[in-house]
């Protein structure tokens, strides 16, 4: 009997992901795709569901960021070591990549929940002697490299996870698949029905689509990956007939949301308006809604946790009933939040060097700095900006990495410090490098207001504002993703109105409202403000977390 072997009789459900934040010491993540993969593990090991979850080791993380002089970001390797948190496991497969055999082998890493109920997390690993100098790299850097190596990491963790699956003696009923990095694992189910006559592959895509299930994540035809066949056909020259893959995966390119759309019997957004954006995007396709929710013991603040744990006793395994959170006492929630908040300002002053107030206001802005998520938005006026803390002042935290070729990211980072250095006097403004899970948790327990400003539809779901939620910190964002289905205008937090395409009216409307409404309440009327806490956490933690998003996957996608 091995490791493995307990897993192996009750597993039924195979989760694929490219990056998952399973343990804040592991880096093998670089965003909400990734966290949500986390939660998504530490909820099936709450609710003892039958699931083996399948990523890459990637030795070498995504990356640590330092911030230059200058304030640009600096990327350097956040290499971890597998064998000092997982067991390397016996069995060995091979995928034939251009012409060469790659050889793959899968760490065991053990998540185990409160409670002792453990579920297994398979961490591929090339880094083998037996293979190729030039693939014993590729599951180094997460999200590294060109097309062509992106397109054999997915080789690895599409077609490589389940062979892996196989070898170690899983019997699977469900593939879910989450976002379409490991959509080529439709393929490889596909080429295993067998005619039983000729011996002949049979490409059965019934038997594909009722044990396969697909979550998107993304809202933008460009944003799904996609890759030429000239470059497929290099890579696996004899895996499938071509046209019968230009059948499910598009004609002009290798489309891997077409192609899961295709071969996925469930398909869902991660929020109610991100199903609405793909079925347009996709029209034809039935595609269902599960919102996402953050797990609730990772996320909230320690103090918190007690409160809830003396009011609601199985508050972690049911958040559901945090719904009744309105009769908690005012003093203890505003107790509880005053030492996440002093935890936030010893955090910022050990890593930087910064001491922030405790009587003032923080609003806090972390995500992966990219583009759509507008990161710069609340500078667009900094005198409009300095008059609104003139009046009454707040302190600003930021934190984000960009991805190392996302030049817009990278230069928006830059401009943040720019700007923090000009405000200096008038408006406190921070960054905190290298947001990771730790960061996330300092952030989302300690701040007062989480601002989200980015461009409507592009956000799908969004999940820190969630984790806030959960803390009693205020939410006042763009209405996009989750937001529009949990925002109660002045009861769960503020929505920032985002009428028509212009920009400009969008700073205009973030400015009114933070400076004429939320802002004026912080400090005019504190009981009320107190209030809102209790009713964003009765409202939002009860329904936006990976318990009840878990239950909805198993009940509706799972047991279809
Ligand atoms: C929660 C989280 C995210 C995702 O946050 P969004 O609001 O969806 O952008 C990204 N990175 C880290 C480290 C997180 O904890």
């Amino acid at each position: 009997m091995t490791l493995i072997t307990p897993f192996l009789k009750r597993t039924r459900i195979a989760y694929f992901s490219m990056e998952i934040a399973i343990h804040p010491d592991i880096p093998t993540c670089a965003g909400g795709l990734g966290v949500l993969a986390g939660d998504t593990a530490r909820s099936c090991a709450d609710l003892e569901l039958p699931v083996v979850f399948v990523s890459l080791v990637s030795r070498a993380g995504y990356f640590r960021q330092r911030i230059g002089a200058d304030g640009r970001q600096v990327e350097e390797p956040d290499t971890w070591d597998p064998a000092a948190w997982c067991t390397p496991m016996d069995a060995m497969i091979a995928v034939r990549i251009e012409q060469r055999m790659v050889w793959i082998r899968p760490w065991l890493y053990v998540h185990s929940s409160d409670h002792g109920h453990m579920i297994p997390v398979l961490l591929l690993d090339t880094d083998l002697p037996q293979n190729a100098p030039e693939d014993r790299t590729l599951t180094h850097f997460l999200y590294g490299g060109d097309d062509a190596y992106r397109l054999k990491q997915e080789i690895v963790l599409g077609i490589g996870g389940a062979r892996v699956l196989r070898a170690l003696g899983f019997a699977l009923e469900t593939h879910h698949l989450n976002e379409g990095h490991a959509a080529l694992l439709l393929l490889e189910l596909l080429g295993r029905s067998y005619d039983k006559g000729n011996g002949k592959p049979q490409y059965d895509t019934a038997y594909v689509r009722s044990c396969c299930v697909f979550t998107t994540h993304t809202p933008v035809e460009s944003g799904h990956d996609h890759f030429s066949y000239e470059l497929f056909q290099h890579m696996l020259p004899d895996f499938i007939p071509l046209d019968m893959l230009k059948q499910y995966a598009g004609h002009e390119c290798l489309n891997m949301t077409r192609r899961a759309l295709n071969l996925a019997g469930f398909v869902n957004g991660v929020a109610r308006r991100h199903a609405e954006t793909t079925a347009h995007l996709f029209p034809g396709y039935p595609i269902h809604a599960i919102t996402n929710g953050v797990h609730p013991q990772t996320w909230v603040h320690s103090a918190f946790a007690e409160l809830y744990s003396r009011n609601f006793p199985h508050w972690r395994h049911e958040p559901e009933r945090l719904v009744r959170a309105l009769r908690l006492p005012e003093d203890d929630v505003w107790r509880c939040h005053e030492a996440a908040k002093q935890h936030l300002i010893d955090e910022i002053e050990r890593r930087i060097g910064n001491t922030l107030s405790r009587s003032v206001p923080i609003i806090g802005f972390a995500r992966r700095m990219t583009g759509y998520k507008r990161p710069t938005l609340l500078f667009q006026d900094l005198a409009r900006l300095a008059a609104i803390a003139e009046k009454r002042p707040f302190q600003i935290v930021i934190a984000g990495k960009a991805h190392p070729r996302d030049a817009e990211g990278k230069s928006a980072i830059e401009a943040i410090h720019a700007i923090a250095r000009e405000l200096e006097g008038k408006v406190m403004c921070v960054f905190l490098p290298n947001y990771d899970m730790r960061i996330a948790q300092a952030l989302v327990g300690g701040c007062d207001i989480w601002l989200n400003t980015p461009l409507p539809p592009f956000e799908a779901s969004g999940t820190s504002g969630m984790k806030a939620a959960l803390n009693g910190v205020l939410n006042l964002s763009i209405l996009d993703g989750w937001w529009v289905e949990a925002c109660i205008e002045g009861v769960t937090g503020w929505g920032i109105d985002d009428a028509g395409d212009d920009e400009q009216a969008h700073v205009r409307a973030l400015y009114a409202k933070l400076g004429e409404v939320v802002l004026p309440l912080y400090y005019g009327e504190p009981g009320q403000w107190r209030r809102m806490m209790k009713q964003s956490i009765a409202h939002i933690a009860s329904y936006f977390n990976s318990q009840r998003m878990m239950r909805r996957y198993a009940s509706e996608a799972y047991l279809r």
